[in-house]
């Protein structure tokens, strides 16, 4: 009887043992399905997996919200810098001024994206942090040229364009300049030689062109300027069609193909009641910025780094490097805010304004 006893008694407690161990594996096993990590793990070594690059596939919209801020993804710890991905490697630059809102999402939001595309990648936020007009064109000169030898490309890249389409190429544009935000795909600008909102170039074509003048303080055409500076050093697609009997060239931007998201490729985070383009034009603003700028550039920017901040928004690495730029203001007295212009009749050698 004793005996008896005691062997149901070892048998109840295998039982026990074996169902807790069951119970155990399998809650583990529902945590490793519900894993974040694991899942973006996953699709960072074999992108061909994911189903978010699939074709024609819009990787994000707005109810993906939590998804993409949410953080202690793999994705977004690795710091975008594996070399196992190539030889080359991006600088996202962002010209930026008070667009806070902006930048926290775009940083993680990029920074996924190049990763699941294995894109080695460096986002650099360049903040206008004097008190003059906003100048696009030479906050992208700076941050190429504090960019770093390790990149040896650029995206010019708006903050509040976040790409959704995971087809896009972000890779080395190696046939020339390469304009992501496509005019059939920009929500906004469908010109046809627009090149803003991103467009990516190797350095060596940037220097080519001696980069982005330094006339436009304020906003807007500075990206239309350079697009006659990649014409003329022969930087875009040249076609050839019969006209009237003529042999005409015709110019044209490296841009994307086979994208079929439409105006849904890219969200404009761009909110117009709290973000009013400073579209004045002062003095003979005009005037000089309406030609070809063959004087400035890359070359002849000038400015001071105050501070070189490394940051970390959600996971993203990204630096931002806080810049003072100097205005010749006898050249571009229309760098000056309206509230300052009375600054240029105290100055000792002021420059004839016409
Ligand atoms: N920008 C900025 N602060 C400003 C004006 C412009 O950071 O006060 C930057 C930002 O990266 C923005 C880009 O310059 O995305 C282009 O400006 P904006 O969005 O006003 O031009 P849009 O392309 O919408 O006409
Ligand atoms: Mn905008």
């Amino acid at each position: 009887m004793a005996r008896r006893i005691s062997s149901t008694k070892l048998l109840a407690c295998v039982t026990l043992v074996f169902s807790a161990a069951l119970t155990v594996l399998y809650l583990k096993i529902d945590c490793v399905s519900l894993n974040d990590d694991n899942r973006n793990a996953v699709s960072i070594e074999d992108p061909h997996n994911d189903k978010s690059l699939h074709e024609g596939n819009i990787i994000d919209s707005d109810g993906g919200r939590k998804v993409k801020n949410a953080p202690n993804s793999e994705l977004m710890s690795n710091n975008g810098d594996n070399k196992d991905w190539g030889y080359h490697k991006l600088a996202v630059i962002v010209p930026f001024r008070d667009r806070l809102e902006e930048l926290l999402e775009f940083v993680p939001h990029i920074h996924t994206y190049l990763n699941k595309k294995h894109i080695r990648h460096k986002i650099i936020v360049v903040n206008q942090a004097d008190t003059l007009r906003f100048n696009r064109g030479s906050l992208i000169n700076v941050g190429v040229l504090e960019s770093g030898n390790e990149c040896d490309y650029i995206a010019m890249h708006d903050v509040d364009l976040l790409p959704l389409n995971g087809d896009l190429d972000y890779s080395y544009p190696e046939s020339g300049p390469f304009h992501i935000a496509a005019p059939d795909l920009h929500p906004l600008y469908h010109y046809h030689s627009f090149i803003g909102g991103i467009l990516l170039l190797t350095k060596g074509d940037y220097k080519m062109v001696n980069g982005l003048s330094n006339r436009y303080w304020g906003w807007g055409r500075e990206d239309d300027e350079f697009y006659v500076r990649l014409k003329r050093a022969g930087l875009l697609k040249t076609t050839y069609v019969e006209k009237n009997g003529d042999t005409i060239p015709e110019y044209e931007i490296r841009r994307p193909v086979n994208i079929t998201s439409g105006y849904k490729t890219f969200k404009h985070i761009h909110d117009k009641k709290n973000r009013p383009r400073d579209n004045k034009r002062y003095f003979n603003q005009s005037e000089k910025t309406r030609r070809l700028d063959r004087e400035t550039g890359l070359s002849t920017v000038k400015y001071d780094v105050i501070n070189h901040y490394r940051l970390v928004i959600n996971d993203a690495p990204v630096t931002m490097l806080e810049v003072k730029l100097i205005c010749d203001y006898g050249q571009t007295p229309w760098c000056l805010k309206k509230e300052d212009h009375h600054l240029l009749q105290n100055m000792v050698t002021p420059a004839p304004l016409r």
